[in-house]
């Protein structure tokens, strides 16, 4: 894909204050980091007078959305998350002259109260790079929220013309399958050893990946990562055949030696050319925007269900009585739902 002249010249960080939502917009669409930031957290924020200028903010950028290529990277901590993407963005940018945005996802920031992907220096040489994008997750929210506010920050970050997306998420959870409903190409990490790692492996995330990169494939690790890489493509062959007819790859690379990250670039770009033509990507973006509409009205009940007045004020006496096991949860749930 074609650099954007707009990430040449851009405009500087504006001091934080309350913004239009046509300020976002134009902010945004100039391609002002800051902007775009501040447009995120405005996404994120729980406070209900923000919600509506939020919406607004992303209708009027979806005109300027779908220019992208989004790509959903998974992969259990300590698989190498960080390191290849800064990797693989640091390729697309300075080898291809193209932009990048990466997002994550991280559910388990709101159980740990502390994060997988937040806490860590990550990215660094991406992080100083004006070509690109890093947004770390939204700390706290159901899985469908912070799903939600990734779509809509992702929708953001096309409007400011970043060409790549990235959407990482840890893979220990529900969220794969939440990312893979919102990227065009799925790429699960991994690393050597896989062939007792592929009997934990939920067999699931390996029907949604469009490639699988082990990971690490350096020093005494290379022979390995081979071996792992033949144990996997003979895994992939009982997999019945995917819709789009692309059939999954599997690849080693070293994410820290740089090893195979171009050839993984070109594998997703590839891939991005051909279901472009076959019309897959629009087939499966507008499947996924059903789902989008799904999902919107899940969490708006959910929302408008807490926000009542009555069932914050019957809730916490429901617990109480389902605590002391005077009430059983089921018949619980039917009073505060009024049924
Ligand atoms: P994440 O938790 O999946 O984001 O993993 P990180 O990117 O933070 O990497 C976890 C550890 O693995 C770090 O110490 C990295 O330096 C190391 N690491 C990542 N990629 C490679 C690689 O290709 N080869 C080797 N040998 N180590 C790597």
């Amino acid at each position: 894909m074609k650099p954007d002249s707009r990430h040449v010249d851009r405009s500087r960080a504006r001091p934080r204050r309350t913004r239009s939502a046509a300020e976002y917009v134009d902010g945004i669409l100039a391609v002002d980091r800051a902007v775009l930031g501040q447009a995120i957290t405005l996404i994120e924020s729980r406070n209900p007078e923000d919600a509506e200028a939020a919406l607004e903010v992303v209708e009027r950028l979806l005109p300027h959305t779908g220019r992208s290529l989004r790509t959903g990277v998974t992969g259990m901590p300590g698989a190498g998350k960080s390191t290849f993407l800064e990797a693989l963005g640091l390729h697309l940018i300075r080898d291809r002259g193209e932009t990048v945005a990466v997002l994550a996802i991280d559910p388990s920031s709101e159980l740990s109260r502390g994060s997988i992907l937040g806490d860590k220096t990550r990215m660094q040489g991406l992080a100083s790079d004006e070509r690109a994008f890093i947004r770390p997750s939204p700390s706290s929210g159901s899985l469908g929220g912070v799903a939600r506010r990734t779509r809509e920050a992702m929708l953001l970050c096309e409007a400011a013309g970043f060409r790549n997306i990235f959407v990482e998420t840890v893979g220990v959870g529900q969220s794969e399958t939440a990312v893979r409903g919102m990227v065009d190409f799925f790429l699960l990490l991994t690393i050597p050893g896989a062939g007792d790692e592929l009997q934990g492996m939920k067999r699931g995330i390996l029907e949604m990946a469009d490639l699988i990169a082990i990971n690490k494939a350096d020093g005494d690790n290379v022979r390995r990562a081979e071996r792992a890489r033949r144990e996997l493509e003979s895994a992939l062959h009982f997999f019945p055949a995917p819709p789009h007819g692309w059939p999954p790859r599997v690849m080693t690379c070293s994410a820290l030696k740089g090893t195979a990250i171009a050839e993984i670039g070109a594998a997703i770009s590839e891939y991005g050319a051909a279901m472009g033509a076959s019309g897959w990507f629009e087939e499966q973006r507008r499947r996924q925007a059903v789902r989008w509409m799904h999902d919107a009205i899940e969490e708006a009940l959910r929302e408008r269900f807490h926000a009542d007045a009555r069932v914050r004020r019957e809730l916490p006496k429901l617990e109480e009585e389902v605590l002391a096991g005077r009430l059983t949860p089921f018949r619980a749930a039917r009073r505060v739902l009024g049924d």
